[in-house]
């Protein structure tokens, strides 16, 4: 016998989730909502991604890549001993990326994800046909974030800017991406930091998304360009690759300069179909 009480409680349940979650405009399907986030640390090659609950709903992602050799795990000491990272309460992960679309065409390309959940995380197409994201570029030209956002732009559905003017305005993205000599000790002994929050339907949130390089280390043009592709894919939602061929690979050593094309896949089909 139903229970009519529970029921019709259970019906309001639905009808107050379906409120709180619209369907964003243009999308083909909405995102489920995202499992409660816990704190969590994922070392990767020579990365340590931290991710913690966002007030309001949503994840807080901080991304450490370490000067190499240091590598990820001795990065994530110094974070802890630098009071960046806890030293306790949270579980650390040492594994590759593991969100990955179902099924083939995609090859060892990842995206970013929710913790649990792995829902992945993009930008809103707000009233445009693709999510418009404008990378402004507070740089030195020896980061050559201008030639890795041209590159992600060869992805069809989102559509990736390079500029040094103002942020735009009206439903536009930006991405802030500075550079500055902040020393051998910066961040546990970073090259780069790229940080963003998501909300609480799994898209970034304006203003949040930076990417940090540190001037100290990867003089070299080969390294700066692998890491300038590698943060901006980042911030369009693109995780770590396990093939060499993308500049998404999780360490520097041999790793392209440019994205491959599961990469661009994963954007056009998946991220922003
Ligand atoms: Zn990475």
């Amino acid at each position: 016998m139903i229970d009519r009480r529970a029921l019709t409680a259970s019906i309001a349940i639905l009808v107050v989730a379906a409120g709180a979650l619209p369907a964003p405009a243009g999308a083909t399907e909405p995102k489920p909502p995202p499992p409660t986030a816990a704190t969590s640390i994922v070392v990767d090659g020579a990365e340590v991604t931290i991710r913690e609950p966002r007030a309001g709903g949503g994840e807080k992602i901080t991304i450490y890549t370490a000067a190499e050799p240091t590598g990820g795990r001795n990065l994530l000491n110094r974070l802890q001993a630098q009071g960046l990272a806890p030293k306790s309460g949270v579980s650390v992960l040492v594994e590759p990326d593991t969100c990955a679309p179902e099924g083939a065409g995609y090859d060892q390309a990842h995206f970013l994800g929710t913790n649990p959940g792995c829902i992945y995380y993009s930008w809103r197409e707000n009233s445009f046909a693709d999510p418009q994201v404008y990378f402004r570029d507070h740089t030195p030209a020896e980061w050559p974030v201008r030639a890795s956002v041209a590159e992600w732009n060869k992805a069809r559905g989102v559509d990736s800017y390079w500029t040094t003017g103002a942020c735009p305005t009206g439903g536009r993205h930006c991405v802030n991406v500075y550079a500055g000599n902040y020393g051998p000790n910066w961040e546990g002994g970073a090259v780069a930091k790229t940080y963003m929050e998501v909300d609480y339907q799994v898209y970034f949130v304006d203003g949040t998304v930076q990417i940090k390089f540190n001037n100290y280390y990867f003089t070299a043009g080969q390294s700066r360009r692998n890491a300038a592709c590698h943060e901006t894919g980042h911030a369009l939602g693109v995780g770590h690759n396990d093939r060499k061929w993308s500049c998404m690979y999780p360490t520097q050593a041999g790793s392209s300069q440019i994205p491959n094309i599961y990469d661009i896949a994963l954007l056009e089909n998946y991220l922003y179909s």
